[in-house]
């Protein structure tokens, strides 16, 4: 069962192994680009088109035949699993990557939990509706943790990317002796820039309107028959005691009990784990789903026109202000 505990501890294991996965991918060669040897590395090997030696000299039909098949397989192919992961991903799981997995995301929910510390709300900008309230926090101690995250995170950020162009082991070694390349400081004072503006002025705001991955899983989420969503029990709605947690746990200023596909919504299962600590372990109202199935009660509610329900979901929709 997606219990509260299962759900958040579940969601952090799996940012957290992302987060090492992005730093380990160029340590063991799965995936890196050497400027310095000009060299593709991919899953522990050199990269190449695996052409035979001579094959420019070579014109007969067999050597044309041989330099198409090596090109489509080893040039044309890859890329076309790769650009068709995010779509697949989005067909299938809805934006689940971007509320899982994505490292921007997890940078972004610390810093709005940070600045909700801190500051008293989750946005730099202005207090909203949904912001959750919070016990008077020692702003001293969150005050540091912030100040230690706006340096040790940008740069070990910069040094992760980096290292998918120069070998890490250099990296590391002109880190330990302090004598840097051109490129090595480029990059990671560079990325170390990107990082710092992105999680402290731009944040969730990347991800709903400039983030390609995340605008694929979005388009291809939104079409998708199949792709999962978050689900309210409409047939239950009678339970829900308006305490808005499902609201302020949305950092992605989603309405979940509108209970309508929305394309800001990552999947995250944050309204999920907050209508359980409302209602107790197992009761809560939301659920994953996929596709857009309704619950037969709430069918067979709108076969019979059941006025009771309607008027039941009337008062959900007022209290989510949802205007009809
Ligand atoms: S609606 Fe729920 S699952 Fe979707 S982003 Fe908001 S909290 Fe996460
Ligand atoms: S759906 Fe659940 S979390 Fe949301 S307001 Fe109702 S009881 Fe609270």
């Amino acid at each position: 069962m997606m219990t509260e505990k299962f759900l958040k501890r579940s969601r952090r294991v799996t940012q957290v192994g992302f987060i090492l996965l992005i730093f380990l991918i160029p340590v063991f060669d799965i995936l890196r680009y050497d400027t310095a040897t000009k060299e593709l590395f991919l899953l522990g090997r050199v990269w190449t088109l695996g052409l035979k030696a001579g094959f420019i000299t070579d014109h007969s039909l067999t050597g044309s035949l041989h330099v198409a098949v090596q090109f489509f397989l080893n040039a044309v192919l890859p890329w076309l699993v790769v650009l068709a992961i995010f779509p697949l991903a989005g067909y299938i799981g809805g934006r689940f990557f971007c509320g899982w997995l994505c490292p921007e995301g997890t940078l972004f929910e610390l810093s709005d939990y940070l600045t909700l510390k801190l500051l008293g709300r989750r946005s730099l900008y202005g207090k909203k509706p949904n912001d959750p309230e919070l016990s008077r926090p020692n702003r001293f101690i969150f005050g540091m943790l912030a100040l230690l995250s706006m340096i040790v995170i940008p740069l070990l950020g910069g040094i992760a990317l980096t290292g998918y162009f120069v070998a890490p082991r250099t990296i590391w070694h002109q880190i330990l002796t302090w004598n840097f390349t051109f490129g090595v400081k480029a990059g990671i004072i560079g990325v170390s820039i990107y990082i710092l503006i992105g999680s402290i002025f731009v944040r969730h705001v990347f991800c709903k309107f400039v983030c390609a991955p995340g605008l694929m899983q979005m388009l291809f989420g939104w079409a998708s028959p199949v792709s999962l969503r978050i689900k309210m029990d409409t047939s239950r709605i009678a339970e829900c005691t308006d305490c808005r947690g499902c609201e302020k746990a949305c950092f992605m200023n989603v309405l979940p009990r509108k209970n309508k596909r929305d394309i800001s919504c990552v999947n995250c299962g944050a309204c999920i784990a907050a209508c359980h600590r409302e209602l107790g372990e197992g009761k809560g109202l939301f659920h994953f789903q996929r596709g857009e199935k309704q619950s037969p009660l709430v069918q067979e509610a709108a076969t019979n026109g059941d006025t009771h329900r309607t008027r039941q979901k009337g008062a959900i929709d007022d209290a989510a202000g949802i205007k009809a």
